[in-house]
């Protein structure tokens, strides 16, 4: 490939603070708001124009779907952010489970609710594009905007990017699973105009169960059988309908999936229905076809439920995500990488900073926690090797694939990431770095915080 210099140039410091969080999903936002509750400075940057991640840029809106009667949690700020969201009219009771679906929209106004209390400094609109080192040592990011280009110093940085762009930058070893075998990528969207007592009334005379998931095509599921026979908001047979009449050609068998929330005026919400393999989420190019291929998937998923889906017959787009929703990127290679044994056996960590059920889900396999049984999450998977004061948060945590399939989940990374905040706070308080903090009273503050640790 052809190559150019870029000259070197001065960067103007535009902000210094104690801990820098960059990105704002599940995992950054719970950073932030435990590392400022644990008395610290910190920055919250942030690429899009609004806090949430997933949940706002993608409207991936299920966020405890799992949850029944025995299921055993950490609390902490992942249960905050389902309280604040009904308490602010943002979320409506989920139809699986015995929690809430956030709105994708109105999580917009209660992260930046929780950003203001916490007193945390907002800076959207910017996106890391370099670390600032001193030797091994990760001191600022460098982030690009209207603005230009301008560096953030901070005494530990957390990156809860979600594809670990900070560790990688920074020289700390990292791994993707191949193209071929990654979860899929999926363009998310909302519909209008569905009539509500048809639709609920076609899935009450057709319920699906869990073991629908794995109704042949492209279609495979691995359950411990307690969930083949519960109901789940799974839609397949409109789209069935519509290869067979050719309005949907055959090798589209991979559209199906779950529908999200179903408003009284007639939005039909996080529908989970078009799924592209091979999507690499580090790749501009490779996301370029994917945005343009899954909105071309998603007016054929349209069209067939139009046609073939009780009470949708005058549905149309309300809106895409604003961005295509990616599931699996780089991991780091941490000072312990989590593995299948311990998300399908109970793993139990002395330096454990928060507790997540046995829900796990991707790479063909669905178990939910509906026995009580739970694992704990281990500090070392957050701690990246070759860099210091840099932890990671959220999707990108050091784990094998099961692993992932479990702590991906947007409630894992919220404690996870309220750990990361909690220990790089201690961090800057005792002078350490963040691979010798006092993980007592890491976990002594999460305990504080409300969170659950063994
Ligand atoms: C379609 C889809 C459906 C899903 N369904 C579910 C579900 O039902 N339940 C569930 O629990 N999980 C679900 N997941 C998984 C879950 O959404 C993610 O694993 C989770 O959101 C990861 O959280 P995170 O905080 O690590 O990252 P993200 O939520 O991805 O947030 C990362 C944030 O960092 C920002 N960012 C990234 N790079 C930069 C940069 N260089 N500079 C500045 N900012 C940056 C991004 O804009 C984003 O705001 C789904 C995922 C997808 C894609």
């Amino acid at each position: 490939m052809r190559q150019i210099s870029e000259p070197a140039r001065q960067v103007d410091v535009v902000f210094e603070t104690d801990v820098i969080v960059v990105g704002s999903g599940p995992g950054g936002l719970a950073a932030a708001l435990a590392a400022a509750r644990a008395g610290v400075d910190v920055a919250l940057v942030e690429r899009f124009g609004c806090f949430g991640g997933n949940i706002t840029a993608v409207g991936v809106e299920g966020f405890a779907w799992y949850r029944h009667e025995a299921t055993i949690e950490a609390g902490g700020i992942g249960r905050e952010f389902e309280d604040r969201a009904k308490d602010m009219g943002a979320a409506v009771p989920e139809s699986q489970s015995l929690s809430y679906e956030l709105d994708s929209e109105g999580f917009k106004l209660v992260a930046d609710r929780l950003v203001e209390e916490a007193g945390i400094h907002p800076m959207l609109h910017r996106q890391f594009v370099a670390p600032v080192m001193d030797g091994d040592r990760i001191v600022g990011i460098i982030t690009e905007s209207k603005a230009g280009r301008e560096a953030i110093l901070g005494k530990m940085v957390i990156d809860a990017t979600g594809d670990a762009d900070v560790a990688h930058r920074a020289g700390a070893p990292t791994r993707m699973t191949p193209r071929e075998t990654m979860m899929a990528a999926s363009v998310m969207f909302h519909l209008a105009g569905v009539d509500k007592t048809a639709f609920m009334e076609g899935i009450k005379s057709d319920p699906q169960t869990y073991r629908d998931w794995g109704g042949g095509g492209e279609w495979t599921i691995e359950t411990s059988g307690k969930e083949d026979e519960m109901f789940s908001p799974f839609i397949k047979k409109p789209f069935e309908r519509a290869i067979q009449e050719g309005l949907i050609p055959a090798h589209l068998n991979t559209i199906a999936g779950t529908w999200g929330a179903l408003h009284d005026t007639g939005e039909l919400t996080y529908m989970n229905l078009v799924h592209l393999d091979a999507v690499d989420g580090t790749d501009p190019d490779s996301l370029t076809k994917g945005e343009i291929e899954g909105r071309r998937q998603t007016m054929l998923a349209i069209e067939a439920l139009r046609r073939f889906m009780p009470g949708c017959e005058g549905a149309r787009l309300r809106n895409f995500g604003m961005t295509i929703g990616i599931r699996d990127t780089r991991k780091i290679d941490a000072a312990y990488n989590m593995t299948e044994t311990d998300v399908r056996e109970q793993g139990r960590f002395e330096d454990s900073i928060g507790i997540y059920p046995e829900f796990i889900d991707g790479y063909g396999i669905l178990i939910l926690p509906t026995t009580g049984r739970y694992m704990q999450l281990p500090y070392r998977a957050m701690l990246p090797k070759r860099v210091k004061g840099l932890l990671v948060a959220g999707r990108s945590t050091g784990g094998d694939r099961i692993a992932h399939a479990a702590t991906r989940n947007m409630s894992c990374c919220a404690v996870v990431g309220q750990g990361a905040g909690v220990a790089a706070a201690k961090a800057v308080k005792s002078n350490r770095d963040v691979g010798e903090v006092d993980l007592t009273a890491v976990q002594g503050e999460l305990k504080r915080q409300g969170v659950r640790i063994d």
